[in-house]
């Protein structure tokens, strides 16, 4: 029977549990995985102590009539919730990720919500409770029911002047209130279970096993005096120690938190400067898949300046996002980072344990994807998505502001963040779009809430994988302005992936052109779009089609991308290359610093094959002349 009414219990509980969940604004519940492993574990471990209970209860009261009397449904029910919830916050408080942010979930809406469910379970739980022990009042009037009832009125007695006291004193003393509910709620429980043992002890031991009697005098003396020196010892605890160490623990948060925010900030003003923030040197990326191996990316190097924007372009398939992805570290099997090196600020990101580039992601290298409706998630709201991002790399700031205000919470600041974020980036009505979902915004206001993610933690490097390509031409200009505007303000340099070279002409300062999953021509957009050298970035330019120059016909590259897993060997471009010659087909080329700062990948500019070239060179220039005679004939 016992084990029945405690497996009912347990399932009535997770299922308030839940509800209460679901019940409580989305950016102010937990992680829901985090709930449900912590609400079934501790219900778990509440069936057990229950049903031992329970278990234990029903064979005492074959004994004494007492023990039946505890064994209520109503008394069990609220033992059960209380239990819940002491486990659950203790528990949840000791996940690493939420250690921090203890303060706030004590005060949390959950927590509230569940203290007031365990309150009223334990009212019902009294009023079954008193009805069975007036009844046996009734029929054996004796000192033992006379105590329960009186130990509960002493406990509310206890809660009325804590509550007077606390109230009468000047407001700067008073006690605050959620550590005041918590003591005067524990201190009850405390108050509840002496009275009971000490009943136990005078009536079963001393009165009803050995007949004797301690107090023939009116017994509620006795209970007036301990109550009265329990009170005085809770009050007293409360003053001397629970409150000042509570206070000096948080003040300690609070300035460790203001502390770290100053540091941070100092460092970001000792790191300006026209210096590298990202440089990638030789990074290789294969997939091994069941056709054979792709090589998506091979020995791919570029240095990003502070502050710049830095054009990644080519064809479809070229390797630009599987870059962008190593970066990030984020490529999935099949795939594999085979070598390279990742430098982010003087630190290789190749190298790094996983659980530290989970600070770099989101915090300092943040990334914007092609589709928004992808990336976003569609079961929570904009505002729960961008103050994630806040609750995960900004603690210490959220700390350092929430303890301006005395009645913010870390929420309260993540929300009013995110919403001057979306105001920022042009959303009308902010504080209505925050509780909406993805799928109800328009694709130009869902890629400015991914923009508003990806800058929300002020990021070092943006990453913008083809941000505009879903998106019509019209808002494709507004989000590039946005973008480009954003990107100054908050001093972040992007890296820009795109295939469109008229959005790289208008967003970017150095542009690098990638073919094949390999970089062939790198350098400043003016000497790129003014005078390109490599023959595959000279093809892609004459390919774009120029307002108010009259053409017969758009140039057009020949052949076809090659198949990556077998990329042809030398030079990947040589079969459609105009200029081939002898070593493009066996030798890979280097990359060659033709200018200052300028590379470009080619065999045509290697002084090692500087003959061959020229005559390369020449036999092209004598077809087109040729070509030009026949067209004006023609
Ligand atoms: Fe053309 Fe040779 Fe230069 Fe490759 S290396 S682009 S094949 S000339």
């Amino acid at each position: 029977m016992a084990l029945i009414e405690s497996i009912i219990s347990f399932l009535i509980l997770l299922f308030i549990s839940n509800f209460i969940h679901k019940q409580i604004p989305e950016e102010q519940k937990i992680l829901r995985k985090l709930h449900r492993k912590s609400s079934l574990v501790i219900s778990l471990i509440v069936f057990g102590i229950i049903f031992g209970i329970r278990a234990l209860l029903e064979t005492l009261g074959s004994f004494f009539s007492l023990f039946l009397i505890i064994n209520n449904d109503a008394l069990m029910f609220a033992i059960m919730a209380t239990l819940f919830y002491f486990l659950y916050k203790e528990l949840v408080f000791k996940q690493e990720t939420f250690g921090t942010i203890r303060k706030e979930l004590f005060s949390g809406p959950f927590l509230k919500i569940f203290r007031l469910f365990f309150i009223i379970c334990w009212i019902i739980a009294g009023i079954f409770l008193s009805i069975s022990l007036l009844r046996i009042r009734m029929n054996n009037p004796d000192i033992f029911n006379l105590g329960f009832i009186w130990a509960t009125l002493a406990i509310l007695f206890d809660m009325i002047i804590t509550i007077i006291i606390n109230t009468t004193r000047p407001i700067e003393k008073r006690i605050p209130k959620e550590i005041l509910k918590y003591s005067m709620f524990t201190g009850g429980l405390i108050s509840f279970g002496i009275w009971s043992i000490q009943l136990i002890i005078f009536e079963l031991y001393l009165n009803r096993l050995l007949g004797l009697m301690l107090f023939e005098q009116d017994i509620r003396i006795l209970f007036g005096v301990i109550s009265a020196i329990y009170g005085s010892i809770v009050y007293v605890a409360l003053k001397k120690i629970f409150l000042p160490a509570a206070e000096e623990k948080s003040q300690l948060k609070v300035q460790k938190a203001t502390e770290i925010v100053k540091e941070e900030s100092v460092q970001d003003f000792t790191l300006g400067g026209n210096h590298a923030i990202l440089d990638v040197k030789d990074l290789t990326t294969y997939f091994y898949t069941e056709e054979g191996t792709v090589r998506a990316v091979e020995g791919v190097s570029f240095k990003v300046y502070e502050g710049e924007v830095l054009g990644l372009v080519g064809e479809t398939g070229c390797g630009k996002s599987v870059t962008a992805l190593s970066i990030l570290r984020v490529i999935r099997p099949p795939g594999k980072i085979e070598k390279g090196n990742v430098i982010f600020r003087g630190e290789n990101l190749l190298i790094k344990p996983e659980s530290e580039m989970l600070k770099y992601r989101g915090k300092d290298i943040t990334m914007i994807f092609q589709d928004p409706l992808n990336s976003l998630n569609p079961v929570f709201r904009i505002g729960k998505q961008i103050s994630e991002v806040f609750l995960l790399h900004m603690e210490n700031e959220m700390l350092a502001e929430a303890s301006k205000f005395p009645d913010k919470t870390i929420y309260g600041v993540a929300r009013e963040w995110s919403i001057d974020l979306l105001r920022e980036l042009n959303i009308p009505f902010p504080q209505v779009i925050i509780d909406r979902y993805p799928h109800e915004l328009s694709g130009g206001m869902r890629q400015r809430v991914q923009i508003a993610i990806a800058l929300a933690c002020r990021p070092k490097l943006l990453i913008a994988d083809e941000p505009t390509t879903a998106l019509d031409v019209t808002i494709q200009n507004q989000i590039l302005k946005l973008m480009k505007e954003l990107g100054k303000k908050y001093n972040t340099t992007i890296l820009f992936i795109t295939h469109d070279l008229g959005i790289i002409s208008k967003m970017c300062n150095r542009v690098a052109v990638m073919y094949c999953g390999s970089i062939v021509e790198y350098g400043d957009i003016k000497k790129l779009f003014t005078k390109p050298y490599h023959p595959y970035t000279r093809g892609l330019i004459a390919s774009v089609p120029v307002m108010r120059e009259r053409q017969q016909e758009l140039e057009v590259i020949p052949g076809m991308v090659p198949n990556l897993i077998y990329p042809p060997l030398g030079c990947r471009f040589h079969p459609r290359c105009r200029y081939c010659f002898e070593p493009c087909d066996s030798k890979a080329p280097i990359q060659i610093e033709i200018e200052s700062g300028y590379f470009v990948a080619c065999h045509l500019y290697d002084p090692e094959y500087e003959s061959l070239a020229k005559i390369s060179i020449k036999k092209i220039e004598d077809i087109s002349e040729k070509l030009e005679v026949i067209n004006d004939h023609g």
